[in-house]
C-alpha cells in the first residue's frame, strides 16, 4: 500500500466527501481518551476543509458526538459517534440507535468493580457503548478478553464486542462506521460525491469496506493488515496530507491553475 494518489490533491474540492476518524488518525493516541490535546491549528485545518468542501466533512469516531464537539469547539461538524450508534447530520438532526440498555448497566457495574481492582484499567461509559482501556495494564489482555466476551454473550444479540488498540468495547450491533458513512452519503452535502475515509484501527475496517464498495478512497494510518487502498504513516502524516488538500484543493470559484 502506498501514499494516496496525487490526483486527489490536484482536483476540485467539490467532488469529494471527507470522513475522518479522530484518535490515532487526527490525534496521536493518548494514555487516556480524556487526556488528548487538540492544537488550534488542527481545528483551523478542519474548518478550512469544511469550507472548501461546502461542509462535506464528517468525523467518524468511537467517541460520543458531545465529546467530538468539545475537542474541536467551536467547530460543529457532522459526526458519527460511538462507532455509528449516534450520528448528527448536516442539518443538526441527531439519529440514535438505542437498544435496551438495562443489561449494559449490569455489565458496566461488573466492569467498574474490575477497574477498581486494577488501577491500570480505565472504563469509559459512553451511553450505548462501554470501552475498557487496558493501555495502562497490557499484561491483563489475555484475562480481559474472555471476561468481556462473556459479558457480551450475556447481553444477547443487541450488543457485540469491538476490539481496538488496547481497548475492548461493547457496542450495539447493527451500526458501525460503514453504516454511518453510508447514511451520510445519502444526504446533503455528501450525496453524489466520492468518499475518502481515513482511519487507523479495526473498527475503521467497516468504513474502508464501504468506501471501497462505493468507489472511493480508503486510507489506513500506521502498520497492520487492512482492506484500505492507501496508507499514511501516522497522525502527523495525516495532518500533512490534509493540510495539502486544504491549500491545494480548488473550490468551484477558483480559477484552475
Ligand atoms: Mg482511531
Amino acid at each position: 500500500m502506498s501514499a494516496p494518489p496525487e490526483f486527489i490533491v490536484a482536483t476540485s474540492a467539490g467532488g469529494w466527501a471527507l470522513f475522518l476518524d479522530i484518535d490515532g488518525t487526527l490525534l496521536e493516541l493518548a494514555a487516556h481518551p480524556h487526556t488528548v490535546t487538540v492544537d488550534p491549528d488542527l481545528t483551523h485545518l478542519l474548518r478550512a476543509l469544511y469550507e472548501k468542501t461546502d461542509g462535506a466533512v464528517a468525523l467518524i469516531s468511537g467517541r460520543t458526538v458531545a465529546d467530538a464537539d468539545s475537542l474541536f469547539a467551536p467547530l460543529k461538524l457532522c459526526v458519527a459517534g460511538q462507532h455509528g450508534a449516534e450520528r448528527r447530520d448536516f442539518a443538526g438532526g441527531l439519529h440514535l440507535h438505542a437498544p435496551p440498555v438495562d443489561g449494559l448497566r449490569r455489565a458496566a457495574e461488573r466492569l467498574r468493580r474490575l477497574v477498581s481492582e486494577h488501577p491500570g484499567l480505565v472504563l469509559e461509559e459512553k451511553g450505548m457503548n462501554l470501552a475498557l482501556h487496558f493501555r495502562g495494564a497490557p499484561l491483563l489482555e489475555a484475562e480481559l478478553v474472555p471476561l468481556v466476551e462473556q459479558l457480551v454473550a450475556e447481553l444477547g444479540q443487541d450488543f457485540e464486542l469491538q476490539a481496538g488498540k488496547m481497548v475492548l468495547e461493547i457496542k450495539p450491533t447493527g451500526r458501525d462506521k460503514g453504516t454511518a458513512i453510508e447514511a451520510f452519503m445519502q444526504e446533503h452535502p455528501f450525496r453524489g460525491r466520492v468518499p475518502i475515509f481515513i482511519g487507523d484501527d479495526l473498527t475503521d475496517e467497516y468504513g474502508f469496506a464501504l468506501v471501497n464498495r462505493l468507489g472511493g478512497h480508503s486510507i489506513k494510518v500506521g502498520p497492520g493488515a487492512s482492506a484500505a487502498q492507501w496508507r499514511l504513516a501516522d497522525a502527523s502524516a495525516v495532518r500533512g496530507w490534509l493540510d495539502r488538500l486544504a491549500k491545494k484543493w480548488q473550490t468551484r470559484c477558483d480559477t484552475p491553475a
